[in-house]
């Protein structure tokens, strides 16, 4: 009889104890998870949105090439080998309202 009513009552004391402080947890755990998973996705929406390949001039010789350019190379300098006449040039790329502005500088 102690032993039962010992035991009842600390289910009784315990169940509330641990249920409500996991459950808040998780219901904020899963918010988290969906807010993360919104922003993933409009990250990657924003760099799918610019993936172009921009036609290019080597400086040296003339010969027209092509740059594959992506959102996230916005301000980059890109080393090239010009494919006619192998001397070296650099791109910079630019990216305004979703466009590549690339222009070719000898190096
Ligand atoms: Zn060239």
């Amino acid at each position: 009889m102690t032993k039962s009513k010992t035991a009842k009552t600390r289910r009784a004391a315990a169940k509330p104890r641990a249920a409500d402080p996991s459950e808040a947890r998780a219901g904020r755990t899963a918010e988290r998870i969906m807010q993360t998973v919104l922003q993933e996705r409009d990250q990657e929406t924003v760099v799918q949105r610019l993936d172009q390949w921009v036609p290019i001039e080597c400086p040296h010789c003339g010969e027209g090439t092509e740059i594959h350019v992506i959102a996230d190379m916005d301000g980059q300098s890109v080393d090239q080998d010009c494919s006619v006449c192998c001397r070296p040039f650099i791109a910079q790329i630019d990216i305004e309202d979703d466009e590549a502005n690339v222009s070719v500088e000898a190096a």
